[in-house]
């Protein structure tokens, strides 16, 4: 079967992204079928229990690709991608950031293929309004939405959250959400948890994975 890869323009190149790490036969962790994750460099954030402190700097990263350069790399999964309905999922680090490179990635990859995102949703809206006619699923990793906790485990303030859910419903699609509500020890508890379910529920959304963060000393 021949593939369909479009060919980068020269007016539409972007330059190279930084990444932690590529990692191929994800089964079904982050989206439909087989997937390879993506995860680039830097985020925002500052959560207290980060498993990737080196995204804070994108001097850390330990791959900088071009669009066309990860496609390259990824493609030779092209049939299984085909086979399982799955494809590629950005996460990071924080990917929204990257927006414009995963567009260009999104032009130049075959139609067939799915692309999901990994994301704290803690970036500017004109992100969200890029990526919102390219993402199939959106796993957002929401943390708590009471402020005060949210801003003690991430050092950051919930606003830019708020504004890209309240974004995405506006748009209609919570069905292409996942949120992600995690037990953040010393943080929050089952009932503070399900506050916050409740509240996301009054925007619409449905879906929701419901764990509890491991702490390691
Ligand atoms: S959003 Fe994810 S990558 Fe960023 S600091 Fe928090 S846990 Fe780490």
């Amino acid at each position: 079967m021949k593939a369909a890869f479009a060919h980068p323009s020269s007016s539409t190149l972007s330059p190279r992204a930084p990444f932690i790490g590529v990692a191929r036969h994800r089964i079904p962790t982050d989206g439909e079928g087989v997937t390879t994750l993506a995860a680039f460099s830097q985020c925002p954030l500052q959560c207290a229990y980060c498993l990737n402190p080196q995204c804070a700097s994108p001097e850390k990263a330990h791959f900088h690709f071009t669009p066309q350069e990860l496609l390259e790399r990824v493609k030779v999964d092209h049939l299984y991608f085909l086979a399982t309905g799955g494809g590629i999922c950005f996460g990071g680090g924080e990917p929204c950031l990257r927006s414009d490179f995963i567009a260009e990635f999104h032009r130049l990859m075959p139609s067939e293929w799915h692309l999901y995102i990994e994301t704290s949703l803690a970036v500017g809206p004109q992100h969200i309004e890029t990526l919102a006619p390219l993402i199939d699923h959106w796993f957002i990793d929401v943390k708590d939405l009471h402020p005060d906790i949210y801003r003690r485990y991430t050092q950051h303030d919930i606003a830019p959250l708020m504004h890209n859910l309240l974004l995405l419903k506006e748009l209609g699609l919570q069905d292409r959400c996942t949120l992600r509500l995690p037990l953040i020890p010393d943080y929050n508890d089952e009932t503070l948890r399900a506050e916050s379910q409740q509240q996301l529920e009054e925007m619409g959304f449905t879906h929701f994975d419901l764990f509890q963060y491991i702490v390691r000393n």
